[in-house]
């Protein structure tokens, strides 16, 4: 309990007095000692988090832009001029691995395999540039660096294919990629709903206290619980309106009231449209079946 509290009051603070603020656009968190996150003030991007270790940085996720990941570099520089050894894509979305390219003198890269196949497909098909992962793995990667030991795991289809969360036992932080929006209506596009609801069920179950989202300011474990309940109550309100046999639009409206209620104050609530539209779709299908 003594830990959680110092977790909670001593460790969760803004570096905005003792370190780099960037303009509207990110701000650095310190999650625990030596582990910092960049996280993206405009809810669009995705954050970006670096553990620093007498062996060298891990960095994961690299943000939308080089520009973007040379502000994550320059506060790496600020906290250790030790190498960068590792790179972590935590799924494929272009605001997660679009500054990999200046982390390029990292030993290794990782992502998940399909996150790899994704992130070299993808920027063949827009004829875009990309420094993709060098190692890939399917479920599980144990990566030791310094005094930490992190454990990669793909949980399963989520909020992509190849999504992985890191966990760090030792420490009990989980940086959860974009498996976790804190406070902003999720991006479900590339989603599988049941199986991220699946995924978020095996990470309440770890013992993580400080938890790293994709998206939004670290937080605790609440984090993990809130966006599996927004998930869950999307996935009961669009199946009820099917019991009911209500159209799409129909739907729409219905769900979108009912959402209103509870989650009007989160960043993006634009999104809710386009995210009952794809509970729909992923429920109906199943429905045919
Ligand atoms: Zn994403």
């Amino acid at each position: 309990m003594r830990f959680f509290n110092c977790l909670c009051v001593g460790l969760l603070v803004w570096i905005s007095s003792a370190g780099p603020v960037f303009a509207q656009e990110a701000r650095l968190m310190e999650a625990l000692p030596n582990i910092y996150c960049m996280v993206d003030s405009t809810g669009d991007g995705a954050n970006s988090t670096f553990i620093t270790t007498k062996e060298g940085v891990i960095v994961i996720d690299t943000r939308g832009s080089e520009k973007e990941a040379a502000q994550v570099l320059k506060a790496i520089r600020e906290a250790t001029q030790q190498p960068v050894v590792y790179v972590v894509n935590s799924h494929f979305h272009k605001e997660n691995i679009s500054g990999n390219g200046v982390f390029k003198s990292a030993r290794t890269i990782i992502a998940q395999q399909q996150t790899l196949a994704k992130i070299v497909t993808e920027a063949e098909r827009e004829n875009r540039k990309v420094t993709p992962p060098n190692l890939s793995f399917k479920k599980q990667l144990e990566l030791k660096l310094g005094k930490y030991h992190l454990k990669l795991v793909h949980p399963g289809p989520a909020h992509t294919d190849g999504d992985l969360y890191i966990y760090i036992p030792k420490w009990r932080i989980m940086i959860t990629g974009g498996m976790v929006f804190n406070h902003i209506i999720p991006f479900l596009g590339d989603s599988a709903i049941d199986s991220w609801i699946k995924a978020l069920v095996e990470m309440e179950d770890l013992d993580a206290e400080v938890i790293v989202p994709g998206h939004g300011p670290v937080g605790g474990k609440p984090l993990v619980t809130q966006m599996k309940h927004y998930l869950m109550e999307l996935k009961r309100f669009v199946n009820d309106a099917l019991d009911d046999r209500k159209n799409l639009p129909e739907t729409i409206e219905i769900v979108k009231v009912k959402l209103k209620t509870k989650y009007s104050d989160w960043e993006h609530f634009e999104r809710v449209e386009e995210n009952i539209v794809r509970a729909y779709v992923e429920y109906s299908a199943k429905r045919v079946r």
